[in-house]
């Protein structure tokens, strides 16, 4: 990105605070003027002094020019105090303001995407949060420093150029000159650094990455005393972004040296000129133009002396505005939606050929054909890996096949309206379904307008109430603090409270101990009535409960049937359920309940 495309992206956020740009110009332009006053004054004082010198003044006269001199200089600073204050504020809000709406909108944006956007390792949660954070505070610096460092200065700058010229031409020729060569000074050493910068970025998103990942695997660390080990991984990133930095600094210090240098040649040169001139007895110089020239010089030069860290945040934000940009700007990741909202939908899904391979490459379904029917529960079984997951990711419309179709009451799946699509279907999965907040407040997400009292049922009817009434806090209490099966009934009390007639169940009971599972089963079998439900499980009871059942083998459906005739078959189903009858020791488990009850 250039600095011409980076205004052009800048500017639909800018455009909406035109006022507040508008009064900051204006209030630049008068600071600008002020800042002149000093070299006026000094200028006409010394001359005014000088003139004094030459003859037999009285203390009176010497007054009056002392007292001229206290109050322009005083009064000029009581406006410019003002003045840049306004400057300040006026520019410092616009920057919020354009910081939030840079935010909103990136946020937004990412709501906006299709599932596979977040499956690519390129958007791991760590990097894309850097990229939108570094993004948002180097695009709001630039603007800050557009409005309110950078042209105030090349205004005054420009002001002190003229007022130079105007003095004297040969003098004002001299600081022009000046202003190319730091320039051209500024802008090897931004090449110089360019590529430096790049590499920081790409290291900054990957430190951001690398906390996030220590943090969400802290268990796995500790518990495998793998801290050095990580300590490691870390340091040798911190180590690149040290060279990286000692690197940059150096270069940068050389340039800052040689332009430290070029200031003070021009600065030498002004006083040569000047005071040759004033010897020659050139007309209009007099004493006071040297000073006068000096000052114009300093306020000339300390825009361009700025300039390079201004350059620097701006080059920042060319950087960091690419991979900020490149997400706000990127419409191919949008959730594709059609518009058909049929008054009712029945629930019947069909897939006909479907072929569905995940961005990455990973192959997970091939010639999937299967019909899921309403009123009755379908189970999907399977060796982890199968393509069970993937069946619902695709029925959800999370993602689209790559061939063959997916119809929903005969209607094709994408020509819905996705969002009417996700509103009639209750998923639940065995992970990832808490937010920070309240227990009443993550039932609620899936009714927002509900009432108390139909949380309540909810979270009765998946067996959490007594357990939530228990809690100092009750319903106010922290959902994250609850066990891994509590958080699973409350995802289930959640989908409850949403009422939908579409369900997919991703092995909702994997986290709950045996008497909420059997709990859980009882409710859904209640609801299953004029719904679909998909049932994605390893228990053997809900498998052998449910009416109709696929098992799936390498993303393929090998076998489909009820349970008694597809166990009849003798394939993949009879393995499963075979092997976890064995691994359930159900032999003994009979014979314990026998003895029992003999
Ligand atoms: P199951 O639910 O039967 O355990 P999945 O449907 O989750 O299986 O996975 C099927 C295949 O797709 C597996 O090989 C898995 O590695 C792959 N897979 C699942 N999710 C993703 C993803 N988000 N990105 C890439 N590959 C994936």
């Amino acid at each position: 990105m250039d600095i011409f495309g980076l205004f052009k992206n800048i500017s639909p956020f800018v455009k909406p605070y035109r006022s507040l740009v508008i009064i900051t110009l204006i209030l630049t332009l008068i600071s600008s003027l002020m800042l002149q006053v000093n070299a006026i004054v000094l200028d006409k004082a010394v001359d005014a002094i000088n003139a004094l010198l030459g003859t037999d003044f009285t203390w009176h006269q010497a007054a009056r020019i002392l007292t001229i001199i206290s109050v322009v200089l005083l009064g000029k600073e009581v406006v410019l105090t003002g003045v840049t204050f306004g400057q300040n504020y006026f520019g410092e809000k616009m920057r919020i303001y354009v910081s939030r709406d840079l935010s909103q909108s990136v946020i937004d944006k990412v709501l906006s995407f299709k599932m596979a956007y977040f499956s690519s390792e390129d958007n791991a949660t760590g990097k894309v949060q850097a990229r939108i954070d570094q993004g948002v505070s180097s695009i709001s610096r630039t603007v800050q420093n557009f409005f309110i460092d950078l042209l105030p200065l090349f205004t005054s700058a420009l002001l002190a150029l003229i007022l130079m010229f105007a003095a004297n031409f040969y003098v004002g020729l001299v600081g022009l000159s000046v202003v190319p060569v730091y320039f051209w000074i500024t802008w090897r050493q931004a090449r110089r650094l360019k590529g430096w910068r790049r590499e920081m970025r790409s290291y900054r998103e990957s430190k951001s990455q690398g906390i996030k990942n220590i943090v969400d695997s802290i268990n796995v660390i500790k518990s495998f005393n793998r801290e050095i080990i990580e300590s490691k991984k870390q340091l040798e990133l911190q180590n690149q972004v040290t060279d990286n930095q000692l690197k940059t600094r150096q270069v940068s210090f050389y340039y800052a040296g040689v332009k430290s240098f070029v200031k003070q040649i021009g600065t030498v040169l002004i006083i040569i000129l000047t005071s040759y001139l004033v010897l020659i007895e050139y007309p209009g110089m007099t004493i006071g133009k040297i000073m006068y020239h000096v000052m114009l010089f300093g306020i000339v030069i300390s825009p361009i002396t700025q300039l390079q860290r201004i350059f620097d945040d701006v080059n920042d934000a060319l950087i960091y505005a690419e991979g900020f940009f490149d997400i706000l700007n990127c419409n191919d990741q949008i959730e594709p939606s059609g518009t058909y909202r049929p008054e009712k939908i029945r629930g019947k899904f069909e897939m006909k050929d479907v072929d569905f391979s995940y961005p990455n490459g990973n192959k997970a379904l091939t010639d999937v054909n299967l019909t899921i029917e309403p009123d009755v529960i379908t189970a999907l079984v399977g060796l982890s890996g199968a393509g069970k997951s993937t069946v619902v990711n695709l029925l959800d419309k999370f993602y689209e096949p790559q061939s063959g179709t997916i119809l929903l009451d005969g209607v094709d799946l994408r020509e819905y309206d996705t969002q009417y699509l996700r509103d009639n279907i209750g998923l639940v999965l065995q992970k990832n379904h808490i937010f920070d907040g309240t227990i009443e407040e993550n039932i609620r997400y899936g009714k927002p307008d509900a009432t108390h009292e139909e949380i309540v049922e909810a979270a009765k009817k998946s067996y959490i109430y007594d357990q939530i009434m228990e809690l100092p806090n009750q319903f106010e209490s922290k959902a994250s603090d609850l066990s891994g099966g509590q958080q699973q009934r409350i995802a289930i009390a959640r989908m409850f409270l949403k009422n939908p007639p579409i369900i997919f169940l991703d092995e909702p009971t994997a986290s709950l101990d045996a008497i909420a599972t059997e709990q859980i089963k009882n409710s859904i079998d209640a609801i299953k009535k004029d719904r679909t439900v998909i049932i994605i499980s390893h228990n053997i009871s809900q498998i052998i409960d449910s009416d109709m059942i696929y098992a799936l083998q390498h993303g393929r459906v090998e076998e489909s049937g009820n349970p008694d005739e597809i166990y009849k078959k003798g394939g993949i189903y009879k393995d499963i359920i075979d092997a976890s009858a064995r691994s359930l020791n159900i032999g003994k488990i009979a014979k314990t309940l026998e003895s029992s009850t003999s």
